[in-house]
């Protein structure tokens, strides 16, 4: 029998098979404080209970054979012993000993028990000329009544029931036994007989108990895990939730959140007749700042911004991240309109002062798009299609400024559109077209080449602007066809150019600097050439001057160019900023001078200057010149002087379709003889 210590319980995998000894050793400790408590409970009536019936047995026992000391000497025996116990009952409970060492408990619970299963065994030793079969067979009742009473009140743990019932149950045997009738000798053997089954029982009924046990702690830790599971995954919810609405660099919403909140003001706003005002912010060249600084200077800018808007928004709106460098404010209110306006202003003041990015000092522009519910729209996409509308334009018209939504507006975008729409079939069907503009030597008006340059007349909308184009092939991502598109055009004229006494004249088509991001200019000309069988060398290709600042793809693309053999040409030089350390590096063969400082360079000696500081560099790198604008004669000696070599402009020639070439060049080649002649 086990008397409560660490090993192995004798209930383990009995009554429950499927419960595997590991699963039961892990709550043993549960299940031990489980049994000691109701133990506890159960051996304090017990011990009461005890102290009454061994009264009565003695005053039985009186009744029967007369007083006697050693009967009062048993029952003061078994009365010490259980007060002792009561005492050290008193003395677990009251320092929790059951819950918190319940082997202890249980193992001085087994030792009570069993001092007073020794004095209930005793009992017929104290009583003279005992005889159990005879006039004290009462005695042997009580005494298995007693015993068989504390197999059942002790359920909960066999040691303590059996080091109770053993005792008592051995000791009648035993008088039985030495009495040595038949009469007893056949009661003995019953008496065995109960006191397997009750050993048996008190064994099963521990084992019920713990299985019992077992199951309410199964129970309990499951609910607790479900519990702890589910306040997880409420927890995980509420993350999800900051995640799905929250920008995780600014702290701002995101464009999720902006997009539900500016849908719900706009409802309100339309039951209360209020104003909703919605301010689309963005950032001048961020994309610059983040390709030349890296990304955490980037990430330091919009952090910077944000922490700006909300310094001047405060509680007057809310604040978005839309994504990139673009910023939503929400303004509502009665006068939403005229606050959103002040705090724009504001904005733009504040955009003056420089940021901190990367060690240094930048400005960085901000430009604005204001549009207001009702006064320009009646739904929140609505609402946002027009702020973006009016931020384009603020962009158009120089950037670093707040522009707010008109019908004007509106027009243009619904035009772009159209634009966009129809771009594609019109390159299809060929109403999109190549003109030509002759490029001609200045001293003898020789022609030396040509500008490929975009036409289309829309059947509804009249003349659509070349850069309108390039932005709607951009938007529609069909830049390669409409390159392939012009270079094609380009190299059917090359192909009839010799005919027409040209041989060596070259023609250039545009690219916008854009482009190289979307797909290789290289593959697509290697492509068109190859079909007109056309010599790389007599295509030229423009990239304007912003295309030239350092990104790899760039880069990489020119070189592949250069190395294919094409002409490169730098267009529009001298407006922008193109490194020179990007010119010296690439095989640029011609820089063409932007028209702006052409225009009446006879007349304007600031003009001059530019123009010869440009031609400067141009002699340097030993790269070949051309003027762009040219309109007046008196303008062309002034460029001779300062070094131009080819000349493009109205003055020669306007751009003009491919079937007016043929005219123009023998007409020009009668100007041309005359002039000599003349
Ligand atoms: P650009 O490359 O600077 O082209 C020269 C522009 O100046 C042309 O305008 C041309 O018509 C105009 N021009 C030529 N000579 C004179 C002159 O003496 N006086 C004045 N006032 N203007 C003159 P256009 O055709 O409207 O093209 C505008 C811009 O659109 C071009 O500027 C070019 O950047 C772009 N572009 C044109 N065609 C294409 C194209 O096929 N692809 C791309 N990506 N861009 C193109
Ligand atoms: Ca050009
Ligand atoms: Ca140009």
């Amino acid at each position: 029998m086990v008397f409560g210590t660490g090993t192995r319980p004798s209930w383990v995998g009995m009554a429950d098979n499927y419960q595997t000894e590991i699963s039961v050793r892990e709550f043993l400790p549960e299940i031990k404080a489980a049994q000691a408590t109701a133990i506890m409970a159960a051996v304090k009536s017990s011990i009461y209970f005890n102290l009454c019936i061994s009264a009565s047995a003695v005053l039985i026992a009186v009744v029967v054979n007369g007083p006697s000391a050693s009967m009062f000497v048993w029952l003061a025996i078994a009365h010490t012993i259980l007060a002792l116990r009561l005492s050290f009952q008193r003395g677990m409970d009251a320092r929790f000993v059951a819950a918190g060492r319940a082997d202890t408990a249980l193992r001085v619970l087994s030792y009570g028990s069993f001092a007073s299963g020794m004095a209930w065994a005793a009992l017929p030793f104290f009583i003279m000329d005992f005889n159990g079969g005879g006039k004290d067979a009462f005695l042997l009742l009580i005494m298995v009544g007693i015993a068989a009473g504390g197999v059942i009140r002790h359920i909960a743990y066999s040691p303590v029931a059996l080091t109770f019932a053993m005792p008592p149950m051995m000791s009648i045997v035993l008088t039985l036994a030495v009495e040595g009738s038949s009469a007893s000798t056949i009661l003995a053997l019953n008496v065995v007989g109960l006191l397997v089954v009750l050993y048996k029982s008190s064994v099963a009924g521990e084992a019920t108990f713990a299985n019992n046990e077992l199951g309410k702690l199964r129970a309990t830790r499951l609910a607790n895990s479900l519990r702890e599971a589910n306040a997880d995954i409420m927890q995980k919810n509420a993350r999800l939730e900051v995640l799905a609405n929250c920008d995780p660099l600014t702290g701002l919403s995101n464009r999720a959140l902006f997009s539900s909140r500016l849908r719900e003001h706009i409802a309100s706003a339309d039951a209360f007749g209020q104003e909703v005002a919605l301010l689309i912010i963005d950032l001048d060249r961020f994309k610059s700042i983040n390709d030349t600084l890296g990304h955490s200077a980037g990430d330091s800018v919009l952090v910077q911004t944000s922490a700006r808007l909300r310094a001047v928004i405060g509680s007057k709106g809310e604040i978005a991240r839309l994504g990139g460098d673009e910023f939503a404010i929400i303004v509502t209110g009665t006068d939403a309109a005229r606050t959103a306006r002040l705090a724009a202003r504001d904005i733009l003041k504040k955009a003056k002062a420089p940021l901190t990015v990367g060690g240094g000092a930048f400005v960085i522009g901000t430009s604005i798009g204001l549009a207001a519910f009702p006064q320009h729209a009646e739904t929140a996409e609505e609402l946002l299609a027009c702020a973006d509308m009016a931020l384009y334009e603020a962009k158009e018209r120089g950037r670093r400024r707040l522009q707010e939504f008109n019908p004007r507006l509106k027009s243009q975008a619904d035009r772009q559109r159209q634009i966009e729409l129809d771009l594609e079939e019109a390159i299809r069907t060929g109403s999109v077209e190549a003109w030509f503009q002759p490029q001609v030597l200045l001293n003898n008006r020789e022609i030396v080449g040509f500008e490929a340059l975009v036409r289309w007349t829309h059947p509804r909308l009249g003349y659509i602007t070349p850069p309108e184009i390039v932005q709607a092939a951009q938007v529609m991502h069909i830049t390669d066809k409409l390159t392939a598109h012009i270079a094609a055009a380009a190299c059917r004229l090359l192909n009839r150019l010799p005919e027409l006494g040209l041989p060596e004249a070259t023609v250039a088509i545009n690219v916008s600097p854009r482009e190289f991001s979307f797909y290789s200019l290289a593959d697509v000309l290697g492509l068109v050439t190859k079909q007109h069988g056309i010599n790389p060398a007599l295509l030229e290709i423009e990239i304007t001057e912003e295309a030239i600042i350092d990104t790899s793809i760039v880069g990489n693309e020119l070189k592949r160019l250069e190395e294919a053999g094409y002409k490169l040409a730098v267009d529009d030089f001298g407006m922008g900023h193109s490194s020179l350390a990007y010119l010296i590096s690439l095989k640029i063969d011609r820089l063409k001078i932007d028209r702006s400082f052409v225009e009446g360079v006879a007349n304007s000696r600031h003009n001059q200057a530019l123009i010869a500081a440009l031609i400067g560099i141009g002699h340097t790198l030993q790269i070949d010149i051309v003027v762009e604008g040219v309109e007046h004669e008196e303008d062309v000696e002034v460029l001779r002087v300062l070094g131009c070599r080819i000349g493009q402009g109205y003055l020669y020639a306007r751009p003009m379709s491919p079937d007016k070439l043929d005219g123009w060049i023998d007409a020009h080649r009668q100007t041309i003889t005359a002039r000599a002649v003349a």
